[in-house]
């Protein structure tokens, strides 16, 4: 029996709780295999500051206090996407797609939109590490340096090592308004594991970022996500 060659990976998503670490693989995706990172943040405020038509409703919506539609977020990926930076060597439409879908209903529209995954890739974490994660964060009010009581501490404990100023424990990163990130995550995007579980690589988080990159890229490896980018390396080479 022959290998069978399998399909290249294009079109790659990223899910992950808060804190699972999708920022560090989301870079490194984009400087190893020529991904182009799409933000839904960023997709919506570039098409509001450029007034196209896909914009101009976003606006509406946003200026009312209320949540853009799936379809019009979906439209505003369609529009990205025909960017040259999202088209493979062969022409195909890749990107990595980070923070979209969060429900179902919001997949059922990438897939109405022929733009439905066919790579997910899942950091998986438990909610436990995620707290010690997300909790240990302490942040310079002054300059906005980031550290960490365990993984990054500052040389003197709660100063700024850059300005020392005090540091501060965002609201963000106490334990209660945490555990409710986690609760509407698990609740509004844990169904998504199960919804993509045919083209889903659930990747232990918990380990060090280097393990789970190691993991992710052998995992994007074996599906051929590479091949365009050596392909346009080569050229851009010569
Ligand atoms: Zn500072």
């Amino acid at each position: 029996m022959s290998p069978v060659k399998p399909q290249p990976a294009n079109r790659l998503i990223l899910l992950g709780a808060p804190g699972a670490g999708k920022g560090t693989v989301a870079k490194a995706l984009v400087d190893l295999f020529g991904l182009s990172h799409l933000s839904t943040g960023d997709m919506l405020r570039a098409a509001v500051a450029a007034g196209t038509p896909l914009g101009k409703q976003a606006k509406s919506f946003m200026d009312a206090g209320a949540l853009v539609p799936d379809e019009l977020m979906v439209g505003l990926i369609a529009d990205r996407v025909q960017q040259p930076d999202c088209k493979s060597a062969a022409g195909l439409v890749r990107f990595l797609l980070d923070g979209f879908p969060r429900t179902l209903p919001q997949a059922d529209a990438l897939d109405a939109g022929k733009l439905g995954p066919d790579l997910v890739v899942y950091l998986n974490v438990d909610d436990s590490v995620l707290v010690d994660r997300l909790c240990g964060r302490r942040t310079c009010p002054n300059c906005g340096s980031p550290f960490h009581i365990h993984f990054a501490p500052p040389k003197v404990s709660g100063i700024c090592d850059r300005c020392g100023t005090a540091l501060v424990h965002r609201s963000d990163d106490q334990e209660d308004a945490i555990r409710k990130r986690l609760e509407a995550f698990h609740r509004q995007t844990g169904p998504l594991v199960g919804r993509y579980a045919a083209c889903l690589v659930t990747i232990d988080g918990a380990q060090s970022p280097a393990g789970v990159l190691a993991e992710v890229v052998s995992a994007l490896r074996l599906r051929g996500a590479i091949a365009d980018r050596t392909d346009d390396s080569a050229h851009a080479a010569s």
